[in-house]
């Protein structure tokens, strides 16, 4: 429930990506645009939400190079993290 109040009908701002930057028109919900149509288009078709994603993905993976040494770190973790719970599992596999 608390989440459908925030997704349709909390106030808040646009937040559509236009030529000035983030769209501050009010709007109801984050999911809903303004009262402009393209605002409310743009929301529905995510692409603010895939534009987080990229920046996201750039700040894990800036380049290959970061990119390889977080996959490794994160193998790292994971081995890490089974051989630690294989006791547990009683080292099944
Ligand atoms: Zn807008």
């Amino acid at each position: 429930m608390c989440t459908i109040y925030f997704f349709f009908l909390a106030p808040a701002w646009c937040g559509a990506l236009g030529r000035d930057g983030a769209c501050r028109n009010n709007s109801k919900g984050v999911m809903m645009g303004c009262h402009l149509r393209q605002h409310k288009w743009q929301k529905l078709q995510g692409v603010v939400v895939k534009k987080r994603w990229r920046e996201l993905r750039r700040e894990l993976f800036p380049n290959a190079t970061t990119a390889l040494t977080t996959m490794g770190g994160m193998l790292a973790l994971l081995s890490g993290a089974a051989a630690a719970l294989q006791p547990i599992f009683g080292g099944g596999w």
